[in-house]
């Protein structure tokens, strides 16, 4: 039997800035077709075998909160869903709370030997990489990749372009990440403010920006190789400009990634099961979601932080 309330993280939109604050609210009740989750499935709605899920598993959440019928969904494209499913987090409950009630239909069994904390970062922060890097920019053994941007989906595109067989090489305007990425597997990593020392470095098959500014785009558009892919993670809301001709001539591409579909989250999930790819992972107390959003903003996080009940 679940208790009545919980601590949960209230955002509340207003003028002159948004205000986020720890409340006690009511636990939800899950609907028809729904699972209430706290790592494991603790209530199911009527639609639902409460047997299915009676083994004591632990779930992750697919985040886009896919459909499942419309055109992009059939077509295996369930992080494109057209369904105007409201997403978790995002006009409906998300994550920093005890409880959260989500559609069966997004569950994805996390593998034994993944602890939980890892898997909540594997479901955003390497989903995204691995989509970007292995479906997107189609990266295969001896590829040459170019990542941008070191921060936490960065460090987890490294692993993800390595364990794909690619040589790897890390730019950031920020030196003091480097260790961590030599750690994590990085081939070369390269301050990418040094024009010098990145016109050195040749072509790359594929490029991915986890940054997404407009002097990020221009600098990954300029390092791509004839018939490269570039694509764009991190996505400032700036316009980009670039000359078109710095692509026709090469028949280069440009793509945006976003997110994962539910299948390449199983297989990122097995890869993290099998050692090949090793998420960094502050774990903090839900009750200190408010200063973790506040050191992230300040940019004092490294890797990720996750925070459990
Ligand atoms: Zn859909």
């Amino acid at each position: 039997m679940s208790p009545l309330t919980m601590l949960a993280a209230v955002f509340t939109p207003g003028t002159p800035k948004p205000t986020i604050s720890m409340e006690s609210i009511a636990v939800p009740i899950p609907s028809r077709n729904e699972v209430l989750l706290k790592g494991e499935v603790v209530d199911v709605g009527e639609d639902v075998s409460k047997e299915y899920y009676s083994d004591g598993s632990i779930w992750a959440v697919h985040g886009p909160n896919a459909c499942g019928h419309c055109g992009q969904c059939r077509r295996g494209h369930d992080n494109r869903c057209v369904g105007n499913r409201l997403q978790f987090g995002l006009g409906r409950g998300g994550g920093y709370a005890e409880y959260i009630a989500v559609p069966a239909s997004s569950l994805v069994k996390i593998p034994e030997g993944v602890p939980v904390e890892i898997a909540a970062v594997v479901t955003d922060a390497v989903l995204t990489p691995y989509h970007a890097l292995k479906t997107l920019g189609n990266v295969r053994a001896s590829d040459r990749v170019l990542v941008i941007g070191l921060g936490g989906l960065g460090l987890n595109g490294i692993q993800v372009a390595k364990s794909l067989g690619g040589f790897v090489v890390g730019a950031d305007i920020n030196t003091s990440k480097f260790d961590l990425a030599k750690q994590l597997g990085v081939d070369q990593c390269i301050d990418s403010t040094d024009q010098k020392a990145m016109d050195a470095l040749g072509g790359f098959d594929v490029v991915v920006d986890f940054v997404g500014i407009n002097a990020t785009f221009q600098l990954g558009i300029k390092m791509l190789k004839s018939g490269g892919r570039h694509i764009s993670v991190g996505l400032s809301g700036k316009e980009f400009s670039f000359n078109s001709k710095a692509l026709l001539i090469q028949e280069g591409s440009f793509q945006v990634a976003y997110w994962g579909t539910s299948w390449e989250l199983r297989e990122v999930l097995d890869l993290v099961a099998a050692g090949k790819i090793k998420p960094q992972v502050e774990v903090k107390p839900l009750s200190e979601v408010i200063q973790c959003l506040e050191a992230l903003r300040e940019g004092k996080v490294l890797a990720r932080q996750v925070v459990v009940p």
